[in-house]
C-alpha cells in the first residue's frame, strides 16, 4: 500500500487557504473516466458552496455516458479550448489535481500546469505518487476511489454538511465506475458506510447506475460483441486474452468515447484468464488497457514496458507501432513473463 496523507499541520493549513475565497482551478487526467469527472464534479459543487470561484478543467474529451453528471457541462476542454485553461490556471489561486498521481498524466496540459504557480493539492489513490509535484498531498491505495477520498477530504475540512444529492451523485459515480459496482477494490468496509451517508444525503443509487450503464447506444453494445466475437485472441499457456480495434472497427460501429470502456474487464470472467488487454488504434499510436486478477501487477508491465502505470489490477499505457507489431510485441514481452502469468487466484 502506498500512502501520503495530510498531517494534523497540514490540515489545519488547508482548511485556513479554504477559509478565503479563492479562484480554485481542478483538474483530472487524460481520458477522464467516471471517478476523473465525478470527484471533479463533486469538489466544485463543494467548493463553490464554501464560497469559491472554481474552474474545471479536463485535457480531453470525456464519455458520453457521464454528460448527465451535474455541472460537467461547464467543464472546460483543454483540446478544445486552450486559451480559456490556460488563462484560468493563470489566475488561479489553489489548483486541485484529481484522481491522478504525477504531471504528465495531464498530458498536453502537464507545460502549462508546471508552470503555474498556485499551489497543488492532490487527492488521489494510485501508487507512487509523484510527492515532489504537490504542496499538499492527500493519497492512498487503500481506497475504492478518489471519490470515496473526496469524501473523506471533505469530512477532514468538517463540511460533511455540504454534501447534497448532486455531490452524492457525482461521489458514488466515482465509487461505482472505479470498483465495477462494487465487484473490485471494494474490500473496505468504510467504502459502504461512505456509500450509505451518500444514499443518507439524497442519493438514488439505482437510478445512477441506471444513468451509467443502462445509457448505451446500439452500436455501443454491437461493438462490444464484435470484440469477443472476431477481435479477442486467447492465449491460454499465457493466462491471457487480448482484443484490439484498429481504425476500422472504431469506424464500422462508429466509435464514441468511452465506447469502449468495461470491455477491458470481459476476458476475466474466464476461469483460465488472469491477463486482459485491450489494444485501440489511435491516430499513429495505440491506446492500451490492461487488467488483471490476482498477484499479477499491469501497472509494473505498463510502467516498464507501455509507457504508462496505474493500479495493480488496472492499468493504461500507449505504444507507438503497428497493431500487428504491437500485437506481436505483447507476446513476446508476456512469454518472457511466463512463470508470474502462471497461476490459479485462490478464492
Ligand atoms: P484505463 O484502462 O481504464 O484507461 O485505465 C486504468 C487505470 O490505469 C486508471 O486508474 C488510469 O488512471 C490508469 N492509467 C491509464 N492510462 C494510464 C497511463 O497512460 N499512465 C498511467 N500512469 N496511468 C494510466
Ligand atoms: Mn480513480
Amino acid at each position: 500500500m502506498t500512502m501520503s496523507l495530510l498531517s494534523t499541520d497540514q490540515i489545519s493549513s488547508v482548511k485556513a487557504l479554504l477559509s478565503e475565497q479563492r479562484r480554485i482551478v481542478l483538474t483530472t487526467h487524460t481520458n477522464p473516466d467516471g471517478d476523473a469527472i465525478g470527484s471533479s464534479m463533486a469538489m466544485s459543487r463543494y467548493l463553490r458552496k464554501k464560497g469559491h470561484e472554481v474552474t474545471a478543467i479536463v485535457p480531453n474529451q470525456f464519455p458520453g455516458f457521464l454528460s448527465w453528471i451535474p455541472g460537467s457541462g461547464k467543464m472546460l476542454i483543454y483540446e478544445d479550448n486552450a486559451k480559456a485553461c490556460q488563462k484560468a490556471l493563470q489566475k488561479a489561486d489553489l489548483v486541485f489535481s484529481l484522481d491522478y498521481n504525477a504531471l504528465s498524466r495531464v498530458g498536453a496540459l502537464t507545460d502549462i500546469l508546471k508552470r503555474t504557480e498556485a499551489p497543488r493539492i492532490l487527492i488521489d489513490h494510485h501508487i507512487e505518487p509523484e510527492t515532489d509535484s504537490f504542496a499538499y498531498c492527500f493519497s492512498t491505495t487503500n481506497t475504492s476511489s478518489t471519490a470515496e477520498l473526496v469524501y473523506d477530504f471533505m469530512e477532514l475540512m468538517g463540511d460533511t454538511d455540504l454534501i447534497d444529492r448532486e455531490i452524492a451523485e457525482c461521489l458514488y459515480t466515482g465509487i461505482i465506475t472505479d470498483t465495477g459496482s462494487f465487484s473490485f477494490s471494494a474490500n473496505n468496509e468504510k467504502t459502504y458506510r461512505v456509500t450509505a451517508e451518500l444514499i443518507r444525503n439524497g442519493l438514488d443509487a439505482l437510478k445512477i447506475h441506471r444513468l451509467i450503464y443502462d445509457t448505451f447506444s446500439e452500436n455501443r453494445l454491437r461493438l462490444l460483441g464484435h470484440a469477443i466475437s472476431n477481435r479477442m485472441m486467447v492465449w491460454d499457456d499465457l493466462h491471457t486474452a487480448l482484443i484490439y480495434f484498429d481504425k476500422n472497427d472504431l469506424k464500422q460501429y462508429n466509435y464514441k468515447v468511452g465506447d469502449a470502456e468495461g470491455i477491458v474487464n470481459f476476458p476475466l470472467s474466464m476461469e483460465k484468464i488472469n491477463l486482459s488487454i485491450l489494444i485501440t488504434e489511435r491516430d499513429k499510436k495505440m491506446r492500451m488497457s490492461f487488467r488483471s486478477k490476482g498477484d499479477f501487477s499491469v501497472n509494473e508491465l505498463a510502467r516498464k514496458y507501455f509507457n504508462g502505470g496505474g493500479h495493480k489490477n488496472a492499468a493504461g499505457g500507449t505504444y507507438f507501432k503497428s497493431v500487428k507489431e504491437t500485437i506481436e510485441e505483447i507476446k513476446s514481452i508476456l512469454v518472457n513473463h511466463k512463470d508470474d502469468l502462471n497461476y490459479k487466484v485462490d478464492y
